[in-house]
């Protein structure tokens, strides 16, 4: 439910009405916009005694919320959701890249692809320290010795890093290693690990699962708000259907239904959503032309050695390519790319 304040109505009159709300065990989420301000009221509304707010004549109307998910709703926050990361707005007007490998290998791994996704453009540098590996066979990741090396890239590079975190009780340590906490397709339900994510100061990508419904993504999301993080940017990532030609499908419809159903940043990963670097460009472009608010690319220097995802992973040439090749999609519909040179781009 939302409480519309009359145009010019005074601070105390705002006040009163969030009193009131919280009086009922509620609380009160306020929207200020040049017009007018707007309550959103969160919690059980069944607790609201509605006719009480006759009583307030500075209330213009109440909006019932018809969504679930209350804090993620573009109903009760119509303005898209930007937060600054290491200067670069993100879910602004600028598209958001965010590219590495998979997972961090070693250091002369992770460094090497860092220096390359920073001169060819990126705003943020990947890579897995904790991996969720379908295999418990398979390389599980460097761990913290995997966050060390992170950290030395964004010494040496000055880009934030995003990588995964796999459970509630690791939240602090990937938080003190890293500027983006990753939720993965696999964890996306997790709801413990939700609960800790939204505790923490750190931005965080929650990436929908690979069997999720829109709707369930933005109720993961809701998580994530209601637990006092505001910084939380979607990913789509490819969902799992029939078909087999490819490691998923990518679900192209979710960025424009995500846009008009959520004021959150939406981003596209179109290496998970592919499996196969051959499309992950294609796939990329048509993200960003669909409206998403920025990509996450799995890069390796030398993808036939990688130890997870090599089949997907772009080498840096053709992701210095990509850059380009997107920032003529950013323009074509409105959006812009930064820096506006990169060395390389015709
Ligand atoms: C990843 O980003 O490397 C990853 C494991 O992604 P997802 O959770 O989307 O499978
Ligand atoms: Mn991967």
């Amino acid at each position: 439910m939302m409480v519309v304040m009359k145009s010019g109505s005074s601070s105390a009159e705002v006040q009163q009405v969030v009193n009131l709300i919280k009086s009922w065990g509620l609380d009160a989420h306020l929207s200020t916009g040049e017009e007018r301000t707007v309550i959103g009221v969160v919690g059980d509304t069944r607790k609201v005694q509605r006719e009480l707010f006759f009583h307030y004549s500075s209330i213009e109307q109440i909006v019932p919320i018809s969504r679930p998910y209350k804090l993620a709703s573009r109903e009760f926050i119509p303005m898209n959701s930007t937060f600054p990361l290491d200067g670069f707005e993100v879910g602004g007007k600028g598209v958001f890249i965010v590219a590495g490998p998979c997972a961090v290998e070693s250091r002369s791994q992770l460094l090497e692809t860092a220096q390359a996704v920073l001169e060819a453009g990126a705003h943020a540098l990947r890579g897995g320290a904790f991996k969720p590996r379908t295999s418990p066979y398979a390389f599980q990741g460097l761990r913290e010795e995997g966050l060390e090396i992170l950290a030395e890239a964004r010494e040496l590079t000055g880009l934030p890093v995003v990588t995964e975190v796999m459970s509630p009780e690791m939240v602090p340590l990937v938080a003190k290693y890293s500027d983006v906490l990753q939720i993965g397709a696999r964890n996306m339900q997790n709801y413990s690990l939700l609960h800790a994510a939204g505790e923490s100061q750190k931005p965080v990508l929650l990436k929908r699962g690979m069997s999720a419904t829109i709707e369930e993504l933005l109720m993961c999301a809701e998580y994530i708000l209601s637990h006092g993080n505001r910084r939380v940017i979607l990913c789509e990532r490819g969902i799992r259907t029939y078909e087999t030609a490819t490691r998923n499908t990518t679900d192209i419809n979710a960025i424009p239904v995500l846009k008009d159903l959520t004021h959150l940043p939406v981003i596209i990963d179109p290496s998970h959503s592919t499996g196969n670097w051959k499309y992950v460009a294609a796939i990329a472009r048509a993200g960003v032309a669909a409206g998403a608010d920025g990509m996450i690319v799995e890069v390796h220097p030398r993808p036939e050695e990688a130890l997870s995802d090599g089949g997907q992973s772009l080498k840096p040439k053709h992701f210095a390519e990509l850059v380009c090749q997107i920032r003529a999609i950013a323009e074509a519909v409105d959006r812009s790319i930064a820096p506006a040179k990169i060395e390389g781009c015709q």
